[in-house]
């Protein structure tokens, strides 16, 4: 008897949080997975390490900026996996035994699509989030576009496969919209990985780069940034990162971080609307805001202060085919250390994972599906 497949699958949408009384993990349960017939232009694979995303944990604790995804759903867009089965259809140059990560965002593909016509999916209004609007990696078996799909670089692993998707977002903002120079002082917003990424991508871009977290976030993830020479700031609503760097931040050769407590770029990664409503307080005249997280809310903008230092606030979403190729390259190269912010569980741990995830007490949680 061959054992069954299985997946972490979202199934409720109570609104949890630590005043609600309710376990962490009650919208979630690991359920006996079942594949569904290949159709025309899909492929069947074998997941190999799924990572677990910021936004698989706001889907998990039912907050109201996922409650549009479908319940029950096997969630997960951040994985490598490797081809089992070609369905009907043109699959290209792909074939049995190819490993790969999927692009997580698939577009419209209309030629009329402003998005899609310029191979950005990433903005396609109608575009679908695999293990959002379909099963996705959290299954130890997958089914899915080719369309979608990017061989793995020569040289990346599979574990290192399961963090492209985050770092070709961070790919996405550095390149496109942060012009980072060299010497410049940056201040990361939030240590989630995709707030570490960004520190990484703009040290190596040449800037001085400063991390900021919470009390609950010193141990393990502005550790981590630490031991890579990144300057860390601990903030609270009694001390925020306005307040500590006008008193003056130095770097770790004593050295001043930015100039009159302002800096000439903030890279908003944490997803707390106060946090978006102070930075553009700590940016100089004509700086730069680059906002990668996403909200629960209105935040709420000082517009003619925003006007009057003539700041540039601009907003990255996702990411495309190109950015994946940049991020994979920037982990076989080395430029982004992936081993020293990941850590690996078995599926049979998974729960435990997303609860370690939830409470800030992993860096970025990758699961070993098979
Ligand atoms: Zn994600
Ligand atoms: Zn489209």
């Amino acid at each position: 008897m061959s054992i069954p497949l299985k997946g972490f699958c979202l199934h409720g949408k109570q609104k949890i949080s630590p005043s609600s009384g309710i376990p962490i993990m009650s919208n979630t349960k690991v359920v006996d997975l079942e594949i569904p017939a290949l159709k025309q232009g899909e492929i069947l694979a074998k997941t190999l390490y799924t990572g677990i995303c910021g936004s698989d944990n706001s889907a998990s604790l039912g907050k109201a900026n996922f409650d549009w995804v479908a319940r029950p759903r096997v969630i997960g867009h951040e994985f490598s996996a490797e081809i089992l089965e070609l369905g009907p259809g043109e699959h290209g140059d792909l074939k049995v035994g190819d490993v790969f990560t999927p692009l997580a965002m698939l577009g419209c593909r209309e030629e009329a699509c402003p998005a899609c016509s310029v191979s950005k999916w990433n903005l396609c209004p109608n575009k679908e989030i695999i293990g959002f609007h379909r099963n996705g990696g959290f299954g130890q078996q997958v089914v899915l576009e080719s369309d979608r799909v990017v061989p793995l670089m020569k040289g990346l692993t599979p574990a290192q496969g399961a963090l492209v998707e985050p770092l070709s977002v961070v790919v996405n903002a550095l390149h496109n919209k942060c012009h980072i120079k060299p010497g410049q002082d940056v201040i990361v917003t939030g240590c989630g990985i995709i707030g570490l990424m960004a520190a990484e991508l703009a040290k190596a871009a040449g800037a001085r780069v400063a991390i900021t977290g919470l009390a609950s976030d010193k141990e393990i993830r502005l550790k981590a940034a630490k031991e890579r020479g990144f300057i860390t700031i601990e903030v609270s609503p009694e001390n925020s990162l306005s307040t500590q760097l006008s008193a003056g931040i130095t770097d770790a050769n004593g050295i001043p971080f930015g100039v009159l407590g302002k800096v000439d770029l903030l890279i908003e990664c944490s997803g707390v609307p106060q946090v978006l409503s102070e930075a553009i307080s700590v940016i100089r005249p004509e700086g730069d805001i680059c906002v990668i997280a996403t909200y629960g809310q209105d935040v709420a903008i000082n517009a003619t202060h925003l006007t009057r230092t003539s700041l540039n606030m601009r907003g990255s979403m996702g990411s495309c085919r190109e950015d994946y190729m940049v991020a994979q390259k920037l982990m076989v190269t080395r430029v982004f250390p992936a081993e020293h912010y990941t850590n690996i569980y078995d599926f049979k741990d998974i729960r435990q994972a997303f609860e370690d995830s939830i409470l800030a007490n992993n860096v970025k949680a990758v699961i070993k599906m098979n």
